[in-house]
C-alpha cells in the first residue's frame, strides 16, 4: 500500500511527488530530490547539486 512511496521520490521542497527530480544535498548534507518546479527555489535556498 505505501509502495508508491518509496518507488516515486517526493520533493524536498513541495512534499509532492517529484515529476522529472534533480538530485540535491539537503542544507544539512542529507541526498534530497527536487521537482523541476521547485528547481529555482532551491537554487535560491542554495542547495548543492549532486
Ligand atoms: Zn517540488
Amino acid at each position: 500500500m505505501l509502495g508508491w512511496l518509496f518507488r516515486s521520490a517526493k520533493c524536498h521542497i513541495c512534499g509532492q511527488k517529484a515529476v522529472e527530480p534533480r538530485n540535491y544535498f539537503s542544507n544539512d548534507g542529507k541526498p534530497v530530490k527536487v521537482c523541476f518546479k521547485c528547481v529555482d527555489y532551491a537554487e535560491r535556498r542554495a542547495l548543492r547539486k549532486r
